[in-house]
């Protein structure tokens, strides 16, 4: 192979010193990405891919113009790419290259994206007496959020818990977890973060302390109390050093260490997040989740708190009651909230835009966006001042977290600065008001004097030669001239110097024109280079209160958030639910909050407490056992974020995390090996919740065969029960399991009522004491997931098999009467009517009997008969649900064809 050489060898030999996925080269007017990246690239993004011959060798080559870069390069890192970007410069012997920046997914600045990005690191220590201790730090670049916490003796499903409840978009592992492929794979399994190995040194303990202080101030360790935490260091000072070696330049926005106590929050893996939709549908999409249909918010940064408040439930009751006193309040008082929304809805983005002037990204309009909502502070606070229900409200306090003449005082400072609608470049002068630089002012004056003398110019030369078609114009060969019209070129003066001929006129200039043209540009770019100096000056003093503009963006997002929270509850009838340190759940009335959008929702009550810990939940399929279920973790969730609850009434001690699991069967789509997802996920429960947890199992164990599925489920009852105490609501279509609530005192049987006549359900909705009267035939094949269709078919297949003689009924006169004949398919055994009270019915000799055998006979052919002995033999307890799946689908099409 020979050696790349010239450009496509630079771009090689830049892209070995880089460990980004993808470098993008600046060639000229272009960046241009080669090679493989150049393939890559090209597919990611549709761009068409040339050849660029370097010495008898072709390489692949892609590029976008310069001015485009940074939109390719976000839809990259969206695409979880991490992208290193070498800019030219001019040097005195042509252009040298090097790259500037690596753009990733978790220092990515330019995200469309409305929500919190994180970057994350995780680091392990392993000590040798109690367990691992875990160090965890997260920043979001985009608004200098950064936050860290240490875990002592903590198992990796819970630390992972933790780590998914920022919902990172980039991780990076410590030196000692980049070797536990186990904990990887875990990771990699669950969340979309990508993962990053940063250079091990920037964890060392010693490098990592350094780091912090130099970031924080020498005293923040201490003052923080995290002086001791050597994991926690260590994930902090690889974050910031990870951050600053990729050179985006948004660490000036990193302002605050905040260290928060993972047991602030209500544990929340990946997988409930899933389950509950919180953020998006099982099948993806954000319309349906829970945020969207509680987000009333009117701002950027309140609808990005308010997604982060469901994500991060909290566990302390005062902070919670707070919310909920500022909710029922801006309940109450419909106008001033609506008024305060009004005002709300012009704010932007301060805690970005902080950002934004800390990384010297910020122009002049983003600082007037930046005034503008500083100076919202005030109206807000007056607002809420003058209300006197709010005045009273923890609102008040919300709003005093930030420091309201600060925030006035530069948002004057700008107001003073900038004119009203500066343009979005900083080059191209027009920023500052007049007034605000004497010395800008006396050249502004300068230079535009010197522009109105050549405004003037025309009429003064008319009238000063008598020529009628004259005009003074400016391009870039020419500079400034005088054209004067062909007719009229013979009544020029002497001194017009002659510089062009047009084919209708001829272009002049004269000596003060050249002079006043000199004095032009140069005014003009002095004019430039002091409106940039100045606004540079102007963006460093705004940078250096980025914390004000975070605390104003954060109050005002609070707000926004909480209205949010209000608007929701008068809307729909929520009501404010009691929050306690005790163990019950109790709702009154309860309904699913996004069911309940767009169905006629009947409301149902739940009751746990420490006596009434787990109910068995049964009930035919589609009657309502996941609803009853979600509805109950979707409750206690808003309950411990500070919301109203869709209920009549609602008392919710306050859980530590809230597990759910749904069976295997939605996953059977994903060509998952069902049965390993669900024990691990069963696994991570087992080993993560406690007595003050709520724990959500939806059908667990139907990943597998009858026989291992209902002994799992026993036993993972009888572990959750005795060992860990659980709030617990268990769904089941194993009939068996209903025999729990014998053994075990705390364990409680509840179904969702239902009436079947001759194979029709009415769903009641409605969930009562006690198990299912009854198991419900032809139902395990819909519990199996199986199309709709082909339950139906089997419907009929059974009302056949009701006039085989060979069938079993069930009723005492059976024989006799045939609306009481019904054909039993017992779950447990996957026979057909067992039991006590079935009996074996032979038909009788009688004529009418023979002749309805023989219509009987006549009407199955020996496809359909074929069928119904496969369907007698085949043994429900031994077959898989995807074989059984099949197998009816088979026997559909068999049917189809008879
Ligand atoms: P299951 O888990 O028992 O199969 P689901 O909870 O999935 O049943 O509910 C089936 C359907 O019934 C869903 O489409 C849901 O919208 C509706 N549903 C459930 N509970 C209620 C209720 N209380 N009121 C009205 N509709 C409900
Ligand atoms: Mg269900």
């Amino acid at each position: 192979m020979t050696e790349a050489t010239g450009i496509v060898g630079e771009f090689l030999s830049l892209k070995e010193e880089t460990d980004a996925d993808l470098l993008a080269m600046q060639c000229g007017d272009f960046y241009e990405f080669f090679a493989d990246d150049a393939e890559r690239v090209a597919e990611e993004l549709d761009l068409k891919v040339s050849q660029k011959s370097s010495h008898g060798s072709s390489y692949p080559m892609a590029g976008v113009p310069v001015d485009d870069l940074t939109p390719y390069v976000s839809a990259l890192v969206e695409r979880g790419y991490r992208v290193a970007v070498a800019d030219q410069h001019e040097t005195a012997d042509g252009h040298a290259r090097e790259i500037t920046r690596v753009v990733t997914p978790g220092t990515h600045l330019e995200s469309s994206d409305a929500s919190a990005r994180y970057l994350a690191a995780l680091v392990r220590q392993t000590s040798r007496g109690e367990g691992d201790t875990y160090g965890l730090a997260f920043a979001d670049v985009t608004t200098g959020r950064f936050q860290v916490t240490q875990l002592d003796g903590a198992d990796p499903a819970s630390v992972l818990s933790e780590l998914y409840t920022f919902a990172p978009a980039e991780v990076l592992p410590g030196p000692d977890l980049r070797n536990d492929d186990d904990f990887l794979e875990r990771l990699r399994e669950r969340s979309d973060a990508a993962l990053t190995l940063h250079a091990t040194e920037s964890f060392e303990p010693g490098r990592a302390r350094h780091r912090v202080r130099e970031q924080f101030g020498a005293e923040t360790l201490e003052s923080v109390g995290i002086e001791g935490d050597e994991a926690a260091i260590a994930a902090a000072g690889a974050v910031l050093s990870y951050v600053e070696e990729t050179g985006v330049g948004t660490l000036a926005a990193v302002t605050r260490l905040q260290v928060y106590g993972a047991r602030e929050h209500v544990a929340l893996d990946a997988t409930t997040q899933r389950n509950l939709e919180l953020t998006e549908t099982m099948q993806g999409d954000s319309s349906g989740s829970l945020f969207d249909t509680v987000d009333h918010t009117v701002t950027a940064a309140g609808g990005r708190l308010l997604r982060r408040w469901l994500q991060r439930p909290r566990r302390d009751r005062g902070e919670l009651r707070r919310r909920q006193s500022s909710v029922a309040a801006l309940a109450r008082e419909a106008m001033a909230r609506e008024a305060i929304r009004e005002t709300l809805s012009a704010a932007y983005d301060l805690e970005r835009l902080a950002s934004r002037a800390t990384s010297g990204s910020a122009d002049a309009r983003d600082l007037r966006a930046a005034q503008e909502t500083l100076a919202l502070l005030s109206e807000v606070a007056d607002a809420v001042a003058e209300t006197e229900r709010l005045a009273d409200s923890p609102l008040a306090d919300a709003l005093s977290g930030a420091d309201r003449e600060a925030a006035a005082s530069l948002a004057a400072e700008l107001d003073e600065a900038l004119v009203e609608d500066p343009p979005g470049t900083v080059t191209q002068g027009g920023l500052f008001r007049r007034g605000y630089d004497d010395e800008l002012d006396e050249l502004i004056d300068e230079h535009e004097g010197a522009l109105s003398w050549l405004e003037t110019l025309p009429e003064r030369e008319k009238e000063r030669t008598g020529i009628t078609h004259l005009s003074v114009d400016r391009n870039k060969t020419d500079g400034y001239y005088i054209q004067v019209g062909k007719s009229e070129t013979g009544d020029v003066p002497d001194e017009y110097e002659q510089i062009k001929t047009l084919k209708n006129s001829k272009r002049y200039t004269i000596p003060e024109l050249d002079e006043k043209e000199r004095d032009v540009l140069r005014l003009e770019e002095r004019r430039h280079e002091m409106e940039r100096d100045l606004f540079e000056d102007l963006r460093a003093r705004v940078a250096e209160r980025a914390t004000l503009m975070q605390d104003v963006g954060r109050a005002l997002a609070e707000v926004d958030a909480l209205a949010s929270f209000a608007v929701h509850a008068v809307e729909n009838d929520w009501t404010r639910p009691e929050v306690t340190e005790g163990d019950e759940l109790a709702i009154e009335a309860g309904r699913h909050p996004v069911v309940e959008q767009t169905t006629e929702f009947v409301p149902n009550d739940l009751h746990l407490d420490r006596d009434r810990r787990f109910l068995v939940v049964t009930g035919p399929n589609m009657s309502g056992k996941s609803t009853y279920m979600r509805q109950a973790a979707l409750i206690t969730l808003l309950a411990q974020t500070g919301s109203f609850v869709p209920a009549r009434a609602a008392t919710v001690g306050l859980v530590d995390g809230i597990y759910t699991r749904v069976g295997a069967l939605d996953e059977l789509a994903q060509g998952r090996s069902t049965f390993m997802v669900e024990m691990q996920e069963l696994s991570n429960i087992l080993h993560s919740a406690t007595e003050d947890s709520l724990i959500i199992l939806d059908e667990v164990g139907r990943g597998t065969a009858t026989f291992d599925g209902i002994s799992i489920a026993w036993a993972a009852t009888e572990y959750v029960v005795n060992t860990l105490g659980s709030k617990t609501l268990f769904a089941t279509h194993y009939h068996e399991l209903t025999a729990l609530g014998e053994e075990l005192p705390t364990v409680q049987n509840v179904h969702v009522a239902a009436d079947e006549t001759d194979g029709d359900v009415t769903f009641l909705r409605t969930v009562r004491d006690g198990p299912t009267d009854r198991s419900y035939g032809v139902h395990v094949a819909d519990l199996a997931g199986i199309p709709d269709p082909v339950v139906a078919r089997s419907r009929q297949v059974l009302d056949r098999l009701r006039e085989d003689k060979a069938i079993e009924v069930r009723g005492s006169d059976a024989a006799g009467d045939a609306g009481t004949t019904q054909a039993v398919f017992d779950l447990g055994s996957g026979q057909f009517a067992p039991g006590g009270e079935t009996q074996r019915v032979e038909t009788d000799g009688s004529p009418e009997a023979a002749a309805a055998d023989e219509s009987a006979e006549a009407a199955i052919d020996a496809e359909t008969r074929s069928v119904l002995d496969e369907l007698r033999d085949l043994d429900v307890n031994e077959t898989p649900p995807v074989e059984l799946m099949a197998t009816v689908q088979q026997w559909q099409e068999e049917l189809d064809e008879a």
